[in-house]
């Protein structure tokens, strides 16, 4: 359905006329994000600037049953803001302030635009920092929205973790601010976790105030190659239960290794799987200590190179190289698509999950490209095809399908911090069972009308 001339007209009361759009242009950088899924225009794009032009945005919408979808910065790799049934794109990116830093109680509030990298770059100069870490730009919206984690979860948690207060618009255009400024609470239903993983289909945050971490004096390194995944994933495995504390613990099998050497200019690992180990603490010697631990657990699995001691320039990089894996595989097969595997298991079961996706990868004849957040169980495999050939595309379904159904019977599931979307929804059912009628229940409660990204998650 076209958005009626009149509701526009309305809309264009509320925002300024150079925040809003309905130029072809605007409507297709928000038709899509980082996925293959196919892309929706909306019919018009909005960039309020404060939680009141939200909230007049929303009414508007919901008083003529327009679908509104918020959109942060579009990195979402599974169609989350696709605005499947068109309506109204609320791009928050204009609402980008940093609206206060409490540097004593660690605490930062955000509007809900904000990158979290500029954040990041911020609360340097405080000793502070917000440790998720997705790689690519993301807003913290997003982040929250998509409960979104990355390298650094396994030492500091998820998203949904470092939340203490939301200011959020509802379906109807209410405005709630859910949450304490208190470090610990036992007061009522946690409605920031309800919001946190919610995909903008319960409401749209405008504000958050954010938990922080000091950051540590002291990082120490490591990149250790083993034989074999299995040999490296049942090493993570070990060094979680030996009570030992990573900021990361990073897994790469061999073809995301390949690719590393290939387009990178500063490394040449051996081409087999590869663990990169990182420790925060506040003393290099305790540190030491620590890596010393995990140096004697990787030698006992087999490791073939271990190679610790890597200064902060080398880390970087490092880093670095592990964030580009997403480019360099999509370099690596130009005018192909990725379809994502995001899934996590419990700790023990990662190896069985590793060695499951390489299988079946090779048994496929496609190139798994397998790594992941492995500390937190969170396994990935991108893989490349065509979405408009459907025969070699099917194939690809099918492992999404079969890896994803493995992970659930291992005690998993299908996201590790992708987030649902339009990819995952197919899983909705199997992961949770009956406990699905109850998170619809929950959906239709917030937003009766189902006009808040429509067609997503269930
Ligand atoms: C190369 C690459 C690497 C990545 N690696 C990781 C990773 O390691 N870990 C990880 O967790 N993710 C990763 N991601 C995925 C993505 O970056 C995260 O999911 C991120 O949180 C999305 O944020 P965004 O601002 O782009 O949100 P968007 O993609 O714009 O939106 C995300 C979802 O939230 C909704 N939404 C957005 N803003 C709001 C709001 N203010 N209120 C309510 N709903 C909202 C949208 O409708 C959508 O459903 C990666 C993505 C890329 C491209």
């Amino acid at each position: 359905m076209a958005l009626p001339d009149s509701i526009l007209r309305r809309l264009e009361e509320v925002v300024d006329p150079d925040r809003i759009s309905t130029g072809e242009s605007n409507l297709s950088l928000h038709a899509k994000d980082e996925s293959f899924h196919e892309p929706h225009l909306p019919d018009v794009v909005i960039w309020p600037k404060d939680t009141e032009e939200v909230s007049r945005i929303v009414r508007i919408c919901h008083d003529a049953n327009i679908p509104v979808t918020p959109w942060g910065a579009g990195t979402s790799l599974e169609g989350n803001p696709i605005p499947v049934r068109g309506g109204v794109v609320i791009d928050l990116q204009q609402m980008n302030e940093i609206l206060g830093i409490r540097e004593d109680d660690l605490q930062v509030d955000v509007q809900a635009g904000v990158v979290f990298k500029d954040l990041n770059k911020k609360l340097a100069r405080y000793g502070l920092f917000f440790p998720p870490d997705p790689g690519a730009s993301a807003t913290i919206g997003g982040m929250v929205a998509n409960n979104a984690s990355g390298i650094r979860a396994i030492k500091y948690g998820a998203t949904k973790d470092l939340i203490q207060k939301l200011t959020v618009v509802l379906a109807d255009g209410e405005i709630i601010r859910p949450g304490t400024l208190a470090f610990k609470t036992s007061s009522g239903l946690d409605l920031c976790r309800l919001f946190a993983g919610s995909e903008g289909i319960l409401g749209i945050i405008t504000e958050i105030t954010l938990r922080l971490v000091g950051i540590p004096p002291e990082f120490l390194s490591a990149t250790v190659s083993f034989p074999d995944a299995e040999s490296a994933t049942q090493t993570i495995s070990q060094i979680i239960r030996s009570g030992l504390s990573p900021a990361a613990l990073e897994f790469l099998g061999i073809n995301c290794v390949r690719l590393v050497n290939k387009y990178t200019e500063e490394f040449d690992f051996p081409e087999s799987p590869l663990v990169f180990i990182e420790f925060h603490g506040t003393n290099k010697e305790g540190l030491a200590i620590d890596l010393d631990l995990v140096r004697g657990l990787c030698e006992d699995n087999g490791a073939t190179h271990f190679q610790a001691g890597i200064g902060r320039q080398a880390r970087a990089k490092l880093w670095q190289a592990r964030y580009d894996l997403h480019d360099f595989i999509l370099r690596e097969h130009p005018g192909l698509e990725p379809m994502a595997i995001d899934t996590a298991v419990p700790i023990s079961k990662l190896p069985a999950l590793v060695t499951y996706a390489e299988r079946i990868a090779l048994e496929s004849d496609i190139i798994g490209y397998v790594f992941g957040h492995a500390g937190s169980g969170n396994i990935h495999m991108p893989m490349m095809g065509n979405p408009r050939d459907k025969t070699s595309w099917d194939v690809l379904e099918d492992i999404n399908h079969r890896l994803v159904e493995y992970a659930i019977s291992l005690g998993g599931t299908a996201t590790g911090e992708h987030g649902v979307g339009i990819g995952k929804m197919q899983f909705m059912e199997m992961e949770h069972g009956t406990s699905l009628k109850i998170m619809r229940q929950i959906k239709h409660l917030f937003d009766p009308k189902g006009i808040l990204n429509p067609g997503k998650m269930f």
